[in-house]
């Protein structure tokens, strides 16, 4: 045996923009210390713990985006949902829930390969939330794919629109929210229900709440907060006019950015032409972000190299948005090797 190398199909690149250095678990990848706790990725999946939420991000303009998202419900149980498709990536087989932000390829092209992967492992079909406009193609897709398949597999299609009131198991709830595309486009905001004792109870024992609800008393109350939110492709207008004011108010934003620099002929106009947003845009406007705890930036532009980005960032952020900031990209394909 000669030589060896031993990797995954692909790395995330995960930088968090802040200015004390926490670890570097290898020469591409920063963790840096800041007001939200940061846990450092496991294994090849290369995710990453924001608050109490865990998301790993598969991103590349053009290319294939998936960010998985886990969300504890309970009992050690989590809920996992995937934000678009465009590559089932290994963390993705196991979400029950599919949110497809808009039609281009890059965004959903792999549902029907992680449907298929599904059931071969003996998964029931996920739901996949997309537009009305994309449902008969994915239909017609599937049936031409089972045609040629030796493993007929399901894919439970759901129509989704902005507005819409999606219930998940635990206390999430998704609503969909129109965003600005060259095609027709949707975010996604996931909403928590907490559940509270009224103060005048909260002294109560158990046995007495139960006594005190049986005897019809309002012994709880409920509040609703914005956890989290996916972009997918959009343009900056998003943030300028929001179409849901939550938007702005969530934990965690998780948001495109494709284009960083406005060499290799690239501008802000020619960025919102193609529908997507300039990294000039966010760093001129930190006060539109000032109530967010946490923004990752990623779907960068194949042209920038992981360097690239964080150099570019770094050198151009303001602090204020710099603290809360962090940035993901595919880092390189590797593959394994081995001669005997
Ligand atoms: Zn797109």
């Amino acid at each position: 045996m000669s030589a060896v190398t031993l990797c995954g199909r692909t790395r995330i690149v995960l930088i968090r923009l802040s200015p004390t250095i926490l670890q570097t678990p290898s020469r591409h990848v920063q963790y840096h210390t800041g007001k939200t706790t940061i846990s450092p990725p496991r294994g090849r999946s290369r995710q990453i713990r924001i608050g109490n939420i865990d998301i790993v991000p598969w991103t590349t303009a053009g290319i294939e985006s998936c960010v998985v998202v886990s969300l504890s419900i309970g009992q050690s149980k989590k809920l996992h949902m995937a934000f678009d498709m465009g590559y089932a990536c290994q963390q993705s087989v196991k979400c029950n829930h599919v949110f497809i932000s808009h039609g281009h390829m890059d965004h959903c092209s792999a549902i029907h390969q992680h449907a298929s992967k599904r059931s071969l492992i003996g998964r029931p079909s996920a739901k996949y939330y997309l537009g009305s406009e994309l449902v008969t193609p994915m239909k017609t897709i599937r049936e031409n794919l089972n045609k040629i398949s030796e493993f007929p597999f399901q894919a439970d299609l759901t129509v989704a629109k902005p507005k819409d009131f999606i219930k998940l198991p635990g206390p999430y709830h998704v609503v969909p929210f129109k965003t600005i595309h060259r095609v027709p486009s949707m975010g996604f905001l996931v909403y928590k229900t907490n559940t509270h004792i009224k103060e005048e109870f909260s002294t109560c024992s158990n046995t007495v709440l139960k006594q005190l609800e049986l005897r019809g008393e309002q012994v709880y109350y409920q509040t609703v907060t914005p956890e989290l939110a996916y972009t997918g492709d959009t343009t900056f207008e998003v943030f300028s006019q929001p179409p849901i004011a939550d938007l702005l108010k969530v934990k965690v934003l998780i948001t495109e950015c494709t284009y960083i620099s406005t060499t290799k002929n690239v501008n802000e106009a020619l960025t919102r032409e193609r529908g997507h947003i300039h990294l000039h845009e966010i760093i001129r406007n930190p006060h539109i972000f000032a109530d967010i705890e946490a923004v990752m930036l990623l779907h960068f532009s194949e042209r920038y190299t992981a360097e690239n980005i964080q150099d570019t960032i770094h050198t151009l952020c303001p602090v204020e948005l710099k603290q809360k900031l962090y940035s993901a990209c595919v880092y390189k394909e590797e593959t394994c090797i081995v001669s005997y």
